[in-house]
């Protein structure tokens, strides 16, 4: 199929223009078409959240959907609560970490795991053939208002660690909710973990007047300063949706996702004696690196979280997550969820110690990141070309080209939105990392100028 409405993360766009009304309508009708049945849906904290939700609805009631509105809440909650209901699937409202004119719709399957691509194309035919199930007076659905599934979330949470030696630490911590959907549970969480917390951002607000909902080091300088202050022993934010969830350590330094996700894959390993770790190509080497020397594997898989969960079911994985802050812990859910990994970092600073010093001990990595443009339409030329410009080295294909060079590797990959093409190369030094990066992008200008060639 051509034509695309899921992007990598649903359905978005810029409210009332892209994401116009009408636009969720008809998705809410193909989505209801499909499932059928119940379909939970649940909103993050956009100015728009009413508008698109209802929207939505009103597509699903539509096809004969019975739609079990649980309101503002993580999505992960709304997969906890899809995973253990009778309802065919789940719809969130959110544009994650996207700015606040953005907002977007994103399916969760009847298990609670992010909906894959085969089902998400199928609700695409339905959308673009128009051929939604359009149903008498007497058989549409109906809406009602569902409650106390936030708190059954941090119930379930809460269950899932060891609460008591956090409640014995007696940590101090700082969370900036970025004024989004994490405002509806992780304070409370905290609260119920016995953890003294001050909140920055936690009321909710569409407009997101704290700072914008990607957890990069530019939007959480309040919440360095604020941990260094107050000498709390660390510092956690979660993106828009919550589903992400990045540490600043008791010293105030900003925690990249990729140390946080080898600290709690070590921990993981150790605890349970071994075991399989996933997570995309993507990923710096720091991981398998603790992992491996923790007594278990690692495996790679394409880039994207709904990858990284399927490919967690199949290989039975005790851990799995991507370097953005997406845990997935499978005997919690096979989803990211930032609330379990807030409470599992709490759990490993209480009995392991400060986490500056747990991230001091994950192996250090340099990263060289850079992007260039393509013509249109020679992506799979492109591939081909550089697959033999570097015969003979390690190459792994899982998505686009990640070689192995004496100094580290790098992952050259074709955006799937965008005509360019991006390399990170990762190694032991800046200067090896810059090396490597200059190389690929040498072989990459050459490829491209082949493939124009032709
Ligand atoms: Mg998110």
């Amino acid at each position: 199929m051509s034509k695309r409405l899921f992007g990598t993360n649903g359905v978005r766009g810029v409210v009332n223009e892209e994401m116009s009304v009408q636009l969720a309508l008809d998705v809410g009708k193909a989505i209801g078409t499909f499932m059928g049945g119940k379909v939970a849906i649940a909103t993050d904290t956009r100015t728009s959240a009413h508008m698109i939700k209802n929207a939505v609805s009103a597509g699903l009631m539509a096809s004969g959907v019975e739609v079990l509105d649980l309101g503002m809440l993580p999505t992960p909650a709304l997969q906890y609560y899809v995973k253990g209901s009778a309802v065919k699937g789940g719809v969130m409202i959110t544009a994650s970490h996207n700015p606040p004119e953005f907002n977007g719709i994103k399916c969760v399957d009847y298990d609670g795991t992010e909906m894959p691509r085969n089902k998400e194309e199928m609700i695409e035919a339905i959308y673009f053939n128009q051929s939604f199930a359009h149903k008498s007076w007497r058989m549409v659905g109906s809406m009602r208002p569902i409650t106390g599934v936030g708190q059954t979330y941090i119930t379930v949470v809460k269950r899932q660690v060891d609460y008591t030696a956090i409640e014995d630490a007696k940590l101090k911590v700082v969370l900036d909710c970025a004024n989004g959907a994490g405002s509806a549970t992780s304070p409370q969480l905290l609260e119920s973990l016995g953890v003294k917390a001050i909140t920055l951002n936690a009321n909710p607000q569409g407009t997101f007047p704290g700072h914008e909902s990607e957890p990069t080091p530019e939007n959480l300088r309040d919440l360095v300063e604020m941990v260094k202050v107050t000498g709390a022993d660390l510092g956690i934010a979660h993106d828009g949706d919550a589903d992400r969830c990045i540490f600043v350590d008791d010293k105030g330094n900003y925690l990249y996702g990729d140390r946080s996700l080898a600290i709690v894959a070590r921990y993981v390993v150790a605890e349970k004696g071994g075991g399989t770790v996933v997570t995309p190509v993507s990923t710096s080497s720091c991981l398998e690196d603790v992992v491996r020397s923790a007594g278990g594997d690692v495996i790679y898989t394409k880039v994207g979280s709904p990858v990284v969960a399927r490919k967690m079911i199949e290989v039975k994985a005790i851990f799995g997550g991507e370097e953005n802050g997406g845990l997935i812990f499978p005997e919690h859910q096979y989803c990211r969820d930032a609330a379990m990994t807030m409470a599992k970092v709490l759990e490993i600073i209480a009995k392991d110690g400060p986490l500056s010093r747990l991230a001091a001990s994950i192996p250090g990595y340099a990263l060289d990141k850079r992007k260039m443009h393509t013509p249109p339409g020679v992506k799979d030329q492109v591939v081909e070309e550089l697959l033999m410009r570097f015969d003979g080295m390690r190459v792994d294909t899982t998505d686009g080209i990640k070689v192995y060079f004496d100094e580290g590797w790098a992952l050259i990959r074709p955006s799937g939105t965008e005509p360019i093409f991006r390399i990170y190369s990762e190694a032991r030094s800046d200067q090896a990392a810059k090396r490597i990066g200059d190389e690929c992008e040498k072989a990459l200008k050459e490829a491209v100028k082949e493939c124009e060639g032709d």
